[in-house]
């Protein structure tokens, strides 16, 4: 008898970490009335990346449901999904990317059904397809997922720059748009006219240092005509959401025009790569998390693309 129920022990002892790995649950805020947000970590790809770093979540309207943005993994994507259904019954019928990163689309899988429309930038497919492979390295030194099983499902309905797309989640309208190259080349922005929200992507950073992966002016460019625009509510691609959408915009346009200054200056005055990446906007480092790290490889990314200028 003793023998069976230490079998037993042992059996359901092994399946605690399945259980709970298999019911993850993903804390979520409910930020304006039917928009929900699950803010990821600010933790760096090199030192504890665990595919939730990113703000993801859903909007819900009168017939169905937007999801934006879907985490770094399968596992955070259904996650998502099991908060969506505790909280509606409606249908999700938009999974919207908001530009190619990893720790933004590779939960998608866990929405892939029939009747789903995957939304993003007209340059978001080939983005994926050309990081695909890089990504898989990251996914599986750090998530311990295996090649065939990281997942890319692109979008099949795409955004061009300047014309936006509106969708209609039942008395609820979206509208998305998308940029010219500013934090990647495949930003989007999806507004709720309902309650006047700006869910930005990575176009908006608060708190996490930003990352400049695309083109610093462009960036700059779109900030500018994103400021011109009157929102009650800014969600950032990292970051808490925020009712002061000035001071948000205020904080990231500061920093990157004194990046873009500092290595203008610095490849004025002779600097090499290195010096740029020691001395380049360093008090900024106090304004942002994650800092040093970060602030080396935009200056790595931008640095050479403006010796030629
Ligand atoms: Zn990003």
């Amino acid at each position: 008898m003793k023998k069976i129920i230490f079998f037993w022990l042992i059996v359901i002892v092994n399946m605690v970490p399945t259980i709970l790995f298999s019911q993850e649950i993903l804390s979520m805020k409910e930020v304006a009335p039917g928009i929900f947000v699950h803010q990821g970590q600010h933790l760096d790809v090199d030192d504890g990346y665990q595919g939730d770093i990113c703000n993801i979540g859903f909007i819900i309207g009168k017939n169905s449901v937007a999801v934006i943005d879907t985490g770094g993994s399968e596992s955070i994507g259904s996650a998502l999904l099991s908060e969506i259904k505790k909280r509606t019954s409606l249908p999700v019928k938009y999974v919207i990317n908001t530009h190619a990163h990893l720790d933004h689309i590779y939960g998608n899988v866990a929405f892939k059904s029939d009747g789903v429309e995957f939304i993003g930038h007209v340059n978001l497919p080939k983005a994926m397809r050309f990081r695909k492979e890089f990504y898989e390295k990251i996914n599986l030194e750090y998530l311990n997922i295996p090649h065939d099983k990281s997942i890319q499902i692109p979008p099949n309905q795409l955004v061009k720059p300047i014309k936006a797309l509106e969708i209609d989640l039942g008395d609820r309208l979206l509208k998305i748009t998308a940029y010219p190259t500013a934090h990647t080349n495949s930003d989007v922005t999806i507004e709720d006219y309902k309650t006047s929200t700006l869910w930005t992507g990575d176009l908006l950073f608060i708190e996490r240092t930003p990352v400049v992966d695309g083109d610093i002016h462009g960036f700059i460019k779109v900030i500018d005509s994103l400021m011109k625009v009157e929102f009650n509510l800014l969600i950032p691609g990292h970051g808490t959401p925020t009712f002061e959408p000035n001071l948000a915009w205020n904080k990231i346009r500061n920093y990157l025009i004194i990046l873009r200054n500092g290595i203008r200056v610095a490849i004025d005055e002779g600097l090499d790569l290195q010096m740029a990446i020691d001395s380049v906007a360093k008090k900024e480092s106090s304004k942002w998390e994650l800092f040093d790290i970060q602030n080396g490889r935009n200056i790595n990314m931008i640095y050479p693309k403006m010796e030629w200028e």
